[in-house]
């Protein structure tokens, strides 16, 4: 045990360029412009960029690194990287490992292999790289050697964005002079600067890598296409927080290294609600380098599986009937002076800049609902929101029983004067120490959860970038306190009017706090009374990317202009037309060469065992084989016509031009044909023999080995 405790002290960071490796290995005078860079903002000049080349190689180096790649997040979810060689030619046939400022501070991708929605044609090809010096280079370390990771922002050669950190290194620099401006308000002088805080809880399922392989489906789109829940699902709640089985337990260990050497905080993991899943949660980061490291941990969890013989499933909803994966986007704000702005504090009641601050983004989030929405959205997404287990594609806000009656008392009368509290916990024993209650329960149901002095997003799709959810939080919430900002700077009695106004924002849009159960059909029925928007699928939420009030604020803050919105948008269509139709084609593929060939196998096996029934005892009663095999000849009729058919709409859908038109169409079209081809399948899976049945069923892959 203490040699655990002694590795991990060792081991913890030893991958990063961290700021201590920097006081360290850089001349004091670059040290110190390169912090003033990061902190200030101030641009980096050559000079110091040669300087800390040289001490990032020579780290890298020292280390067994070999390669330096520029790390990059295009919109597709996952990172990118394109090695080079240290190496130099000199005289005598020899090699000298280099590095320049230049190779540091900017890199030369082909941009037109990646999404950009337009922005780049492919004969456009030029698109740069650079150098973002507020998240640390770090080492990759695997099988491929020691490469040198430079984090960087991803733009076209005409300058338009085209990854998911430039838009959120932008909008944290918006909430950050917005957020200043209010603290102001209250009096706080003394802050320079407010930064974003995430913790992204990652949920995830593993199975048996044989039997993944065996699953083309699993492999081809992340999730089934096909399956019956097996007798035991997770009724029981017996796996919830269960005891870690030892092949899964071996995984998480190894992962929790590959973190920690990467300065990752890797802190909490347990079992989740569905079998064979399970979720690890950091310590929260700053919002930019709390994103590269959930990226990091997601391609960390992928390659360890595989080192154990297991396959890391990221998809929401890898299967039907139990519960999806998400990906709970904590969120929070705080002071260079310490100061977590969205504290409470015990009496919330008397905490008006808590509280005008609570309303700034309840009013941020009832005017942006669909840009939440598609901010937390992947094709996969929708097959999990909405579900019994997952917040519904309503956007709300859950405050908790103590600030929703302090809202309520400013709602009614303009001001508050008391806050309910927790009290004392007693569980009946005596020799239990009494602790104090939180004021507040918890609400799974809300995808949006006010949690003590935080908020918690919880509708992110497990696959997806935490970025751009929190690029929508921090532009939309910027605006909210901007336009704050403009009215109270000019106010000749500043508390009054602070009170007046916490009291109208919340009027205004008290509508989207909602404390009861956001699965329940009421719900549904309650929020389109209030005009709550309620996207079932993704692509009726891809508007709002363009919607003009959006566009106004994501160019006032400098964000995103009018152009990189617009490709956001095509880009979103483009990925669920290509998602459905690769799901459809893997369904297509499935059903002609696994499952229609199989039935057709077994009903031979029946019709051969009636008749040598029948022959060995003439006049013997067949008829169970008989109704078996007609059943079975029903379903596979049903199949044969679900998959022409659902062919045919696959092949219209490609034939549309137009990126919107084309998602539409496999939405509208595509996914009722698969699910109508998926019906007669689970049915035969149901009826034939297991030994036939081409591809390992639900109960193997959740319950066997893992
Ligand atoms: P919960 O049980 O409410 O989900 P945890 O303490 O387990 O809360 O935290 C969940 C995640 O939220 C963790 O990643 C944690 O680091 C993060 N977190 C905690 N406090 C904050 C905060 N102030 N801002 C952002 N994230 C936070
Ligand atoms: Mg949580």
């Amino acid at each position: 045990m203490s040699e655990e405790v002694f590795k991990l002290s060792e081991n913890f960071a030893k991958n990063v360029f961290n700021d201590a490796v920097m006081a360290e290995k850089l001349p004091s005078k670059t040290y110190k412009a390169l912090k003033e860079t990061i902190e200030t903002g101030r641009e980096l000049d050559r000079e110091v960029a040669n300087s800390v080349a040289h001490a990032m190689k020579e780290w890298a180096i020292e280390r067994g690194a070999t390669h330096f790649t520029h790390w990059f997040q295009p919109m597709t979810d996952i990172t990118a990287e394109k090695h080079d060689s240290f190496i130099t030619p000199v005289d005598g046939g020899r090699v000298i490992m280099s590095f320049s400022g230049k190779e540091l501070i900017k890199g030369e991708p082909d941009a037109s292999s990646f999404p950009s929605g337009g922005l780049r044609a492919t004969f456009e090809a030029r698109g740069y790289t650079s150098w973002d010096c507020t998240s640390p280079a770090f080492l990759k370390e695997d099988a491929g050697g020691v490469t040198l990771c430079i984090p960087t922002a991803f733009c076209s050669y005409t300058g338009e964005a085209l990854d998911k950190k430039t838009p959120l290194l932008r909008s944290m620099e918006a909430i950050d002079r917005e957020a200043v401006r209010f603290m102001k308000l209250f009096g706080h002088d003394d802050v320079k600067k407010v930064t974003c805080s995430v913790g992204a809880e990652q949920e995830y399922f593993l199975i048996d890598q044989e039997k993944f392989k065996k699953r083309p489906d699993l492999k081809y789109t992340g999730h089934t296409l096909f399956g019956n829940m097996p007798p035991k699902g997770q009724e029981m709640d017996d796996h919830y927080f269960g005891a870690i089985k030892e092949r899964v337990a071996a995984f998480m260990k190894e992962v929790n290294e590959e973190c920690w050497k990467l300065g990752i905080l890797a802190k909490t993991q347990h079992n989740e609600a569905a079998p064979a899943q399970h979720e690890l949660a950091p310590i929260y980061a700053t919002a930019n380098i709390a994103t590269d490291h959930n990226q990091l941990i997601m391609e960390i969890m992928k390659k360890v599986a595989k080192r154990h013989g297991l396959e890391c499933l990221l998809h929401e909803k890898p299967y039907r009937g139990v519960n999806g994966s998400g990906k709970h986007n904590n969120w929070s704000l705080v002071t260079d002076t310490g100061i977590n702005m969205l504290d409470p504090g015990k009496v919330p009641h008397e905490n008006t800049q808590f509280l005008l601050l609570l309303a700034a983004i309840i009013k941020a989030v009832d005017e942006n609902a669909e840009l939440i929405r598609i901010a937390s959205s992947n094709p996969g997404n929708d097959y999990r929101l909405g579900a019994d287990e997952a917040p519904p594609a309503i956007v709300s806000v859950f405050l908790g029983d103590q600030l929703e009656d302090v809202v309520m008392q400013y709602i009614n009368s303009g001001d508050a004067d008391h806050s309910l509290q927790g009290g004392k916990m007693s569980i009946g024993v005596h020799t239990m120490a009494k602790f104090s209650k939180d004021a507040t329960d918890r609400n799974r149901t809300s995808p949006f959860a006010f949690t003590g002095n935080k908020f918690e997003l919880r509708m992110v799709a497990s696959s997806l970038s935490v970025a751009g959810a929190n690029t929508v939080l921090n532009t939309i919430v910027a605006d909210a306190l901007s336009g704050i900002c403009d009215e109270l700077e000019r106010s000749k009695d500043l508390d009054a009017d602070i009170h007046k106004m916490i009291a109208k924002i919340l009027k205004e849009h008290s509508r989207v706090i909602f404390n009861g159960n956001g699965y329940s059909e009421e719900w549904k029925k309650e929020a389109e009374k209030r005009g709550l928007p309620n996207k079932k699928c993704m692509v009726d939420a891809v508007e709002s990317l363009v919607y003009p009030h959006t566009v106004e604020i994501f160019e006032k803050f400098n964000v995103l202009s009018k152009v990189e919105l617009e490709a956001r948008a095509e880009i979103n269509y483009e990925t669920y037309a290509k998602s459905v139709n690769i799901e459809a084609r893997t369904m297509i593929d499935m059903t002609t060469k696994q499952y229609i060939p199989a039935v057709i196998g077994y009903t031979k096996d029946l019709a051969d065992s009636v008749n040598s029934v029948r022959a060995a005892i003439p006049g013997i009663d067949v008829s169970v084989q008989a109704s078996i095999l007609s059943e079975v000849s029903e379903y596979l009729k049903e199949t044969k016509n679900a998959l022409d058919a659902l062919a045919k709409v696959t092949i219209d859908a490609n034939l549309i031009e137009d990126a919107k038109t084309r998602a539409m169409s496999f939405k509208d079209n595509v996914v009722p044909a698969m699910a109508a081809l998926r019906r007669p399948v689970d049915a035969l899976e149901m009826l034939v023999d297991k030994a036939k049945w081409p591809v390992p069923s639900y109960g193997d892959m959740m319950f066997d080995d893992v």
